[in-house]
């Protein structure tokens, strides 16, 4: 699948391996926040939970499948619409993806913050200090949702925290993102050529699937599945939820 600007790279499962093998096969060493100085070509695999922990622990464990030491950061937000870290399921699945030997870092949204009166950095660690004692895994490294230009020239500095939008992960590294499910950099011809010692690749492991789809029909099923996971909630807490609502009458 070639997108309009003649980039193949296909948003499955096996396109994502394959990613990781042209990475070793150009001499990069998957590395983590806290050890790519140790590595001579390293890249940084970094993941932005924003809509869903259930296709991110699906991806947590593909990587770990691939075995060779990769690992990942996942960065999860505290405070997000969709999923819930505090609830008895997404704490599990947040851990699950830990104990896999991967890196829980916090995902942080500023849009929840007055910039201009609140210093941003206590922000930061205020809900990473949050974030380790919900989960019970240590929380070292922080990326930011949709930053906005002054944040992401802020070059922000976390005490005990590494910063993924600081200049050294963003300026000194290669950066490369999935955002919107959309490559802007020929991603593959980057590694082949090989003129980056350090890369960091952000992808969003919403987006990619067992078998490939369209943009389109991963967005429909997760809105619509979302009616599906709602109802059996609801079961787990209304006593004869059939005799309100059939099963039969959820839609999408
Ligand atoms: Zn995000």
């Amino acid at each position: 699948m070639f997108d309009e600007k003649g980039i193949k790279m296909d948003f499955t499962y096996e396109a994502y391996v394959e990613l990781i093998k042209l990475l070793k096969k150009h001499g990069y060493q998957i590395a983590n926040y806290h050890n790519h100085s140790s590595c001579e070509r390293a890249a940084i695999l970094r993941h932005d939970v924003d809509y869903s922990l259930d296709d991110s622990l699906r991806m947590a464990e593909l990587e770990r499948s691939i075995g060779e030491g990769v690992s990942s950061t996942y960065f999860v937000l505290l405070s997000s619409d969709f999923y819930n870290i505090a609830s008895a399921e997404g704490k599990r699945i947040v851990r699950d993806i830990h104990a896999l030997g991967h890196e829980i870092g916090l995902h942080f949204d500023e849009t929840l913050y007055h910039y201009e009166t609140l210093d941003i950095v206590e922000c930061i660690r205020k809900e990473s200090n949050i974030m380790e004692q919900i989960l019970e895994v240590p929380i070292s490294a922080v990326s930011m949702h949709r930053p906005s230009p002054r944040t992401l020239q802020a070059d922000l500095r976390i005490p005990g925290m590494i910063n993924a939008y600081g200049s050294l992960f963003f300026n000194e590294f290669k950066y490369l993102s999935d955002s919107r499910r959309h490559w802007r950099e020929d991603i593959k011809g980057i590694i082949e050529k090989g003129q980056y010692d350090k890369l960091q690749i952000l992808t969003h492991a919403f987006w990619y699937k067992k078998e490939a789809e369209t943009l389109e029909s991963t967005v429909k099923t997760f809105v619509n599945h979302a009616n599906f996971d709602r109802y059996k909630r609801l079961d787990h807490n209304i006593k004869d939820l059939g005799a309100i609502m059939a099963e039969e009458e959820i839609e999408g």
